[in-house]
């Protein structure tokens, strides 16, 4: 067992974040305070090989392994959630599918697009009435002679206000099991009667687009369908396992910002003539905190490790992501309790993070979700690991 990351892997991690700290923290308070998408971060991302992280060479991609793409996501969340899930989102649950589903000439026409930042990507599945319960979407592709005719909502789409590639999901056929009738697509922000609401004000992660879609009578030729009619349910449950990988990185890396910043604060803050530091009940704080973060880093290195190797990887993946969305939450709100009434202010980073923090244990399935998928294989498989 190997828990050194290979040199290529060091020296991702450091640009990363070095870029983080650079481009991405200084605007990381405002633009949350503001609800305002950083659209001028889109092209330096894209020079930083951060949009087409999975995408071959030969698309214009950085070709790397999965373990790469989560060293990364972590080290952007370490200083900007909203910045983390717009990588995120465009490679996980945009780029992913288009790779593992595409014919090579949905691949020619959109990859080298998608990795060069020219086209961001959104994954459009949940409706105003099918969440967790995504076979119970009413969104419809019916088929005509030459394509689809496409009509229904989409909400909650991270992205959706700059993305130009959708991969939407809708139902094919009334006929058969509810999760059968489903099939994607990929449409493009310019179709007609295809439209895009007002984001939503949200709690955390607030400068990440997140409207609602509309479609309209929206026609799609017969090569805008991804994979085979009938198979979209799967596909957006192999894209789900994966970005859940990627959403358990961004709860670390919220967690380690938090962290860091918690023991700059316990160093430098004085009460009884001595840093709070040297106080035991903030440093078994502290404590608890680096070992949480330990731990859901080692959960999700391992997922990603399984995936890049084509091992299967579902419940190793909603294990990292139910244990460290539910860290982030702790490990933010410890962070608060060590920066005292500072803590709960917007002077401090940790006010944010602790917004960001929850949406981790939502998005991407719940955590009751991800206890679902962990709970079939584990009635199974009996034995825990190895
Ligand atoms: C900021 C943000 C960004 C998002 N981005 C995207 C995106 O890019 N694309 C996209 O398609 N969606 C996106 N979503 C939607 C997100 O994935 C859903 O909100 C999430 O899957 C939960 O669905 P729901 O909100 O409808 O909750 P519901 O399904 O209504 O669940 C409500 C509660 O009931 C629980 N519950 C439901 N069913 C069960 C069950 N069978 N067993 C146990 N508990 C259950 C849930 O865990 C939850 O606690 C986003 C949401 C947000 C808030």
């Amino acid at each position: 067992m190997d828990f050194q990351l290979t040199d290529e892997q060091t020296m991702i991690r450091d640009a990363v974040r070095q870029f983080a700290e650079a481009e991405v923290a200084p605007m990381a308070a405002e633009i949350d305070r503001e609800h305002r998408t950083p659209l001028e971060i889109i092209p330096r991302l894209a020079e930083q090989g951060l949009l087409g992280m999975f995408v071959p060479a030969e698309y214009g991609g950085a070709a790397l392994d999965q373990l790469s793409y989560i060293i990364a996501v972590e080290e952007l969340a370490r200083v900007c959630a909203t910045t983390s899930v717009m990588v995120e989102a465009h490679n996980s649950l945009a780029v992913w599918p288009i790779l593992a589903y595409g014919t090579d000439a949905q691949k020619e026409a959109l990859l080298p697009a998608m990795a060069a930042g020219e086209a961001m990507g959104a994954f459009g599945l949940t409706e105003p009435g099918a969440g967790t319960d995504v076979a119970a979407m009413t969104s419809t592709a019916r088929p005509v002679d030459d394509g689809y005719i496409l009509n229904g909502q989409k909400v909650f789409i991270t992205g959706g206000g700059y993305a130009k590639t959708f991969v939407v999901f809708a139902k094919t056929t009334s006929e058969g099991p509810a999760h059968r009738q489903i099939s994607a697509f990929i449409v493009d922000r310019d179709t007609a009667g295809f439209s895009v609401g007002e984001g939503e004000r949200k709690m955390g992660i607030r400068a990440s687009s997140t409207p609602p879609l509309m479609f309209s009578d929206v026609y799609l030729p017969k090569d805008a369908l991804l994979g085979r009619e009938g198979q979209g349910f799967e596909i957006a449950m192999k894209t789900l396992d994966g970005g859940r990988i990627g959403i358990a990185a961004q709860g670390l890396g919220i967690a380690q910002g938090a962290f860091e910043a918690s023991v700059d604060y316990a160093n430098q803050r004085v009460q009884f003539g001595r840093p709070i530091g040297s106080l035991q009940a903030i440093q078994w704080i502290l404590a608890d905190m680096s070992t949480d973060i330990e731990a859901g880093r080692l959960l999700t290195d391992r997922a990603a490790w399984l995936e890049g190797n084509g091992e299967p990887h579902a419940k190793a993946a909603a294990q990292a992501k139910l244990f460290c969305g539910q860290l982030a939450s702790r490990v933010a709100g410890q962070a608060i309790q060590v920066h005292g009434g500072n803590g709960y202010t917007e002077a401090y980073p940790v006010e944010r993070a602790y917004r960001d923090a929850k949406i981790t244990e939502i998005y991407e399935g719940t955590n009751e979700v991800q206890r679902l998928v962990i709970a079939k294989q584990v009635l199974t498989e009996r034995r825990v690991g190895a």
